[in-house]
């Protein structure tokens, strides 16, 4: 059975270089295909490059993780400058969006000023016709839609998505893809998403090195525990498990054209 998948989100460059070496190895027997490696800032971006010029199953993003503190405009125009160079060598814009956790600890961050970075990461997005990946949840999701809608852009990933029933709604209408993390075999509140959520809409990821808890607690996440996911997502959709890694791996490869 062809049971391979892609993993749509994980920071490879944060795993140390010992653990990097292990997973490669281990990729194909645990069929994975490729992953789409985000960059959280200029240098992660130009390291996440590196890994992925000795290994073509890396497919690298360049991005500003927005739950850091706002980029110097030297930073800004290094990634810019970054992204057009290797526009053939990226995968996606990303990670992009806005600070939701960060403005839960200090309401008085500048969310303007975000808002404004992250149009300049849609517009680059726009200009080197890439799709674009999302850290925007909650009632931030809300912001970037009608960004997004403003400048034309469909192509949008919204990684570990969570909402209300209304913003998930939302980002339905405007045919979005969100990703679902291995916590979906734990977290009521992702099933239920995975439940409402149409299926040629959804990818599978890891977000690693983040760790997860219930059966993957004290693990390093590696891109195998998207099997479970899929699993879980075939139970949830009480659809056959291979039409469901054939759908999922699909619109991923369709997604960021890997
Ligand atoms: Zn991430």
């Amino acid at each position: 059975m062809n049971a391979s998948i892609v993993d749509a989100h994980i920071h490879f460059d944060l795993y140390q270089e010992e653990d990097r070496r292990k997973i490669l190895k281990s990729l194909e027997a645990n069929r994975i295909e490729s992953m789409v490696t985000v960059s959280s800032h200029l240098t992660s971006g130009i390291k996440n490059l590196m890994i992925a010029q000795d290994d073509k199953r890396i497919k690298p993003a360049l991005g500003y993780h927005p739950e850091q503190p706002l980029p110097s405009k030297e930073e800004i125009e290094g990634i810019t400058s970054l992204a057009r160079r290797y526009s053939s060598s990226i995968s996606a814009i990303g990670e992009v969006g806005l600070p939701y956790y960060s403005r839960k600890e200090d309401p008085s961050i500048d969310v303007e000023a975000y808002v404004n970075l992250l149009e300049h990461f849609i517009k680059l997005a726009a200009e080197l016709n890439k799709p674009i990946v999302l850290h925007a949840i909650y009632q931030d999701a809300e912001i970037v839609c009608d960004l997004l809608k403003k400048h034309n852009i469909r192509n949008a990933h919204f990684h570990w998505f969570k909402g209300s029933a209304a913003t998930t709604q939302t980002l339905i209408e405007n045919d979005h893809y969100i990703s679902v993390t291995p916590e979906c075999v734990y977290k009521p509140k992702i099933q239920k998403l995975i439940d409402v959520y149409p299926l040629n809409r959804i990818m599978v990821e890891t977000d690693g090195p983040w760790p997860f808890k219930g059966p993957f607690k004290d693990k390093m996440t590696h891109p195998a525990m998207m099997h479970d996911s899929i699993a879980k997502i075939s139970e949830i959709k009480g659809l056959p498990l291979q039409m469901v890694y054939h759908i999922i791996q699909q619109n991923t490869v369709k997604f960021f054209r890997i």
